[in-house]
């Protein structure tokens, strides 16, 4: 097809990913107004071909393979392969790229946000753990570059779109909604045997398996509190959380006078990737539509903080800020891996994150180096906490 005058160029950064395959469908179904620019994955290449041979972007980037690991003629010859993060960093840069899907999960996808924050981007921002990381230090870099953060987090597009209806000074909370995953209504007993399966069972969303297990833990939440304290500029007086199943209203707006305002529809992410990239303008799409010609219902609760204390180690971080939001971010990257390889209890998510926060040296200034360094450490300090546990006569749970 024809490159059209007004056909946004689009790089997709984690294009294999839940977030990224969500991203092609819309490209695919607006190839007017969207055009794959540049495809990037980090190991299943034969999927990244797959895209290529569909999409033909003019770069795919592998960046945990090696040339020597791809058979020839894999990808088109029309699309340039490349290898590496640094190469990524690069390719993310050019001109030629409009807009940005930063879809690559974990502390990994800072990298590429980040040089293209540097080159003045509108960006998508999916990988919420780049401001978690370094919140300050990312929005700080975006008004002097002149980039745009545009949220695709669900209850971040929510709020977004909800603030566009009030004045800053006329704000009294953000209100964010949580579906309180597979384990809503277990006791703490039950908790403390979940399976693997149990916790990648998601009532209402279909994403990858780290955000999967982070909402099972509530962790996803705390993300989200600490992304949104940076992204909007709020304190955390200012934050709130509420359950809600059904994850239809996506977060609200409270302004001073008792308004409400919420964004809903069904709980799909192709939406707000899709006002990501059409922002400021909509258009038609592919998301499925809110079905008000059948009865439906929905309910909202207080999250309960004493049977998911990840929720309530979110609050602290979003409070604190500073170096926490790095450490509880590669924490917890841990702690993930390690219940996913059947290494750690699902319990012990939040207890490995809050001994690990606990250790840290905390700087409530830190530099980008500080934080590259404490991510290391951090992530260092859960492997050690972990074989310490299982090494020693304590249970876990009693460190
Ligand atoms: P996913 O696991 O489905 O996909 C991750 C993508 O990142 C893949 O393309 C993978 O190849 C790439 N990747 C993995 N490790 C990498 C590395 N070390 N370096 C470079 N690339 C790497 O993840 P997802 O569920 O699509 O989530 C992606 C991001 O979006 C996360 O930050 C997540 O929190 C956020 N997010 C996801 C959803 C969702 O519905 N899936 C919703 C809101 C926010
Ligand atoms: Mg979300």
């Amino acid at each position: 097809m024809d490159e059209q005058p007004d056909t946004k160029q689009i790089a997709v950064l984690g294009a294999t990913g839940s977030i990224g395959t969500s991203c092609l469908d819309i490209v695919r179904a607006h190839p007017q107004k969207y055009q794959a620019f540049m495809l990037t994955a980090h190991s299943r290449w034969q999927e990244l071909a797959k895209q290529s041979q569909e999409f033909v972007p003019t770069y795919a980037v592998l960046t945990g393979c090696r040339p020597q690991d791809i058979p020839a003629g894999a990808f088109p010859t029309a699309t340039t392969l490349e290898f590496g993060e640094d190469r990524l960093a690069e390719l993310v840069a050019l001109p030629e790229v409009d807009t940005v899907i930063t879809g690559i999960v974990g502390a990994a996808g800072l990298k590429g946000t980040w040089a293209a924050i540097e080159a003045g981007k509108t960006i998508g921002l999916a990988n919420k753990e780049t401001l978690v990381v370094a919140g300050p230090l990312v929005t700080k870099r975006v008004g002097e570059t002149n980039s745009t953060l545009i949220p695709v987090d669900s209850e971040h597009s929510a709020i977004f779109q909800a603030l566009q209806c009030g004045h800053r000074e006329d704000l009294q909370r953000v209100i964010l909604t949580a579906s309180g995953g597979p384990f809503r209504t277990w006791d703490e007993e039950k908790l403390e045997n979940v399976s693997i399966e149990d916790a990648l069972a998601h009532p209402t969303w279909s994403m990858g398996p780290k955000i999967t297990i982070d909402s099972a833990t509530m962790m996803n939440k705390s993300l989200e509190l600490i992304e949104a304290r940076w992204l909007f500029d709020l304190t955390v007086d200012e934050l709130a959380v509420v359950v809600h199943p059904e994850s239809v209203v996506h977060s609200m707006v409270e302004y001073l006078d008792g308004s409400v305002l919420a964004q809903l529809s069904p709980p799909d992410m192709k939406l707000p990737i899709q006002y990501a990239l059409s922002w400021p303008q909509r258009h038609d799409g592919v998301s499925p539509r809110l079905d008000i010609d059948n009865p439906f219902s929905l309910h909202f609760e207080p999250p309960d903080l004493e049977r998911f204390p990840a929720l309530k180690l979110g609050f602290e971080v979003a409070e604190r800020g500073g170096t926490c939001g790095a450490v509880l971010n590669a924490a917890n990257e841990v702690a993930v891996e390690l219940f996913l390889n059947q290494k750690l209890k699902f319990t012990d998510i939040s207890r490995l994150c809050r001994s690990v926060l606990r250790a840290h040296h905390f700087d409530s200034d830190p530099s980008m180096e500080d934080v590259l360094r404490l991510d290391s450490w951090a992530r260092q300090e859960a492997y050690r906490w972990n074989s310490q546990c299982r090494s020693s006569a304590l249970t876990p749970s009693s460190s």
